[in-house]
Protein backbone atom coordinates (compact mmCIF):
# COMPACT_ATOMS: atom_id res chain seq x y z
CA UNK A 1 0.00 0.00 0.00
CA UNK A 2 1.15 3.29 -1.35
CA UNK A 3 1.46 6.35 0.79
CA UNK A 4 -0.96 8.15 -1.31
CA UNK A 5 -3.58 5.35 -0.55
CA UNK A 6 -2.96 5.17 2.85
CA UNK A 7 -3.54 8.83 3.13
CA UNK A 8 -6.93 8.53 1.05
CA UNK A 9 -7.74 5.58 3.32
CA UNK A 10 -7.51 7.83 6.44
CA UNK A 11 -9.40 10.70 5.12
CA UNK A 12 -12.46 7.83 3.95
CA UNK A 13 -12.61 6.75 7.44
CA UNK A 14 -12.36 10.09 8.88
CA UNK A 15 -15.09 11.10 6.34
CA UNK A 16 -17.47 8.05 7.77
CA UNK A 17 -16.66 8.50 11.26
CA UNK A 18 -16.87 12.24 11.41
CA UNK A 19 -20.32 11.21 9.41
CA UNK A 20 -21.42 8.93 11.47
CA UNK A 21 -20.90 11.09 14.44
CA UNK A 22 -22.77 14.07 12.91
CA UNK A 23 -25.79 11.83 12.28
CA UNK A 24 -26.07 10.80 16.07
CA UNK A 25 -25.55 14.34 16.94
CA UNK A 26 -28.15 15.67 14.48
CA UNK A 27 -30.53 13.27 15.62
CA UNK A 28 -30.25 13.17 19.01
CA UNK A 29 -31.07 17.26 18.87
CA UNK A 30 -33.87 16.19 16.48
CA UNK A 31 -35.64 14.53 19.62
CA UNK A 32 -34.67 16.55 21.65
CA UNK A 33 -36.47 19.94 19.99
CA UNK A 34 -39.58 17.51 19.43
CA UNK A 35 -39.37 16.36 22.98
CA UNK A 36 -39.00 20.24 24.30
CA UNK A 37 -41.79 20.95 21.59
CA UNK A 38 -44.40 17.97 22.60
CA UNK A 39 -43.92 19.30 26.32
CA UNK A 40 -44.34 22.79 25.50
CA UNK A 41 -47.79 21.57 23.84
CA UNK A 42 -48.71 19.75 26.80
CA UNK A 43 -47.85 22.54 29.05
CA UNK A 44 -50.85 24.45 27.07
CA UNK A 45 -53.63 23.88 28.79
CA UNK A 46 -52.03 24.30 32.12
CA UNK A 47 -50.83 28.02 31.12
CA UNK A 48 -54.50 28.65 29.93
CA UNK A 49 -56.20 29.53 33.35
CA UNK A 50 -59.64 29.73 34.35
CA UNK A 51 -61.27 33.01 34.58
CA UNK A 52 -63.75 33.32 37.87
CA UNK A 53 -66.65 35.29 36.57
CA UNK A 54 -69.19 37.10 38.92
CA UNK A 55 -72.35 38.87 38.67
CA UNK A 56 -73.45 41.87 39.33
CA UNK A 57 -76.48 41.95 41.27
CA UNK A 58 -77.36 45.73 40.34
CA UNK A 59 -77.18 45.60 36.38
CA UNK A 60 -76.99 41.98 36.09
CA UNK A 61 -74.07 41.94 33.83
CA UNK A 62 -71.23 38.87 34.67
CA UNK A 63 -67.51 39.76 34.31
CA UNK A 64 -64.19 38.59 35.28
CA UNK A 65 -63.59 38.76 39.35
CA UNK A 66 -60.29 40.50 38.56
CA UNK A 67 -61.84 43.09 36.99
CA UNK A 68 -64.92 43.86 39.42
CA UNK A 69 -65.32 46.00 42.06
CA UNK A 70 -65.90 44.47 45.56
CA UNK A 71 -67.83 45.32 48.40
CA UNK A 72 -67.55 43.48 51.57
CA UNK A 73 -70.87 43.30 53.65
CA UNK A 74 -71.61 41.50 56.88
CA UNK A 75 -68.39 38.92 55.63
CA UNK A 76 -70.51 38.66 52.09
CA UNK A 77 -68.18 39.31 48.83
CA UNK A 78 -70.71 41.65 46.25
CA UNK A 79 -69.15 42.35 43.01
CA UNK A 80 -69.78 45.04 40.64
CA UNK A 81 -69.11 45.80 36.89
CA UNK A 82 -68.63 49.17 37.97
CA UNK A 83 -68.22 52.36 40.86
CA UNK A 84 -71.74 53.48 39.72
CA UNK A 85 -73.23 50.03 40.53
CA UNK A 86 -71.44 49.56 43.59
CA UNK A 87 -72.94 53.16 44.98
CA UNK A 88 -76.25 52.37 43.72
CA UNK A 89 -75.94 49.14 45.57
CA UNK A 90 -74.64 50.85 49.27
CA UNK A 91 -77.01 53.82 47.73
CA UNK A 92 -80.03 50.87 48.48
CA UNK A 93 -78.83 49.20 51.14
CA UNK A 94 -78.03 52.22 53.39
CA UNK A 95 -74.69 50.95 54.39
ZN1 LIG B 1 -73.13 46.82 36.85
Amino acid sequence: MGVIEGILNFILIYLIVTGIFNFFVLTRARKAAEKANKEHLELKPEVKEEIEMVRDNICGRSLPKSEAYVLAKNEIKHYFCSWDCREKFIAGNQM
